[in-house]
């Protein structure tokens, strides 16, 4: 039989929460470093004449307002 104190028990519950803990955060990195990073399709413009929002494509530089229908020139800097 196998006789043990309560101090390796002990001993042995924190090494396999630690293990566990590390397992956690190292899968967790990895997963992370995976993702790609994806650029915007769109991007919002505010009329310069009624002042509403809409969206646009990224590489649209002339842009017609969806409300007043007026064109608008995105700012490039
Ligand atoms: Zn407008």
């Amino acid at each position: 039989m196998i006789t043990t104190n309560i101090s390796n028990i002990f001993l042995i519950y924190l090494g396999l929460y630690l293990f566990v803990c590390l397992g956690a955060w190292f899968y967790s990195h990895v997963k992370q470093k995976r993702k790609t990073v994806m650029t915007p399709l769109h991007e919002v413009l505010h009329c310069e004449y009624c002042t509403s929002a809409y969206l646009v494509r990224v590489r649209q530089i002339i842009s017609q307002c969806p409300h007043c229908k007026s064109f608008n020139k995105k700012n490039t800097k």
